[in-house]
């Protein structure tokens, strides 16, 4: 259903790893909170660069981070998930896959 509603707006859908740690790893450092593994626990700072993380977001950022990391290797230029700093829009990244004729991404 998703793939289908994706082709029909011209867009993409990206699959991440099941097991891709998306709720328990800070969208701003890359640690990784074991203690997030509690489903109870929906808000934690990071020990490491204190960013404070509310469980959906940080795990909706990280999840599109890792789909961004994923389109982008496989369109084979890694470094233009960021630009200047900034997070280049998905649609910018769709525009490039287009760009170089894929059509299908095969995600291992
Ligand atoms: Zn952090």
């Amino acid at each position: 259903m998703l793939e289908y509603k994706a082709l029909w707006h011209d867009r993409i859908v990206q699959k991440v790893g099941t097991f891709y740690p998306s709720s328990q790893t800070c969208n701003q450092c890359g640690f990784i909170n074991s203690l997030v593994k509690d489903l109870k626990l929906r808000e934690w700072s990071c020990p490491t660069c204190s960013n404070y993380n509310l469980r959906d977001v940080n795990a909706a950022l990280n999840i599109l981070s890792e789909g961004l990391r994923i389109l982008t290797a496989a369109v084979g230029a890694p470094d233009a998930i960021y630009a200047c700093g900034e997070l280049v829009s998905p649609e910018a990244i769709q525009a490039e896959i287009v760009e170089a004729g894929i059509t299908r991404l095969q995600v291992v």
